[in-house]
């Protein structure tokens, strides 16, 4: 099951992210550098700025991926949140997540 193995995969990535930005973190206090002017300052803040976006894309993706599971779940996988049409299967097929037709892709973003 394809999103069962995403759901797995994505939640897998996610102690690995908190560890790199725990340690990112406390290397930043250790060095107690200037992030502006410091090289190895802003290297460190760039690293730790890196892992926290892919942090929080990876926790965003896989609330999709349950959110998915959910709808598998309750018979409405496959179905457009917005217009209640099936899905293409090719769209299924590149984003097994997603709750909206090609035209309403766009809905549920903010
Ligand atoms: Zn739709």
């Amino acid at each position: 099951m394809l999103l069962e193995e995403e759901r797995k995969r994505k939640a897998a990535l996610l102690p690995d992210l908190r560890a790199d930005i725990a340690s990112a973190s406390s290397a930043r206090l250790d060095s107690n550098v200037d992030d502006e002017h410091d090289p190895e300052g802003a290297t460190i803040a760039f690293e730790l700025s890196q892992a926290s976006a892919l942090l929080k894309q990876s926790a965003a993706g896989l609330d999709q991926v349950e959110a998915a599971l959910a709808r598998l779940d309750a018979g409405t996988y496959g179905t457009c949140a917005v217009c209640g049409e099936a899905i293409a299967e090719g769209r299924l097929e590149a984003r097994p997540w997603t709750p909206f037709c090609i035209t309403h892709a766009g809905a549920g973003r903010r």
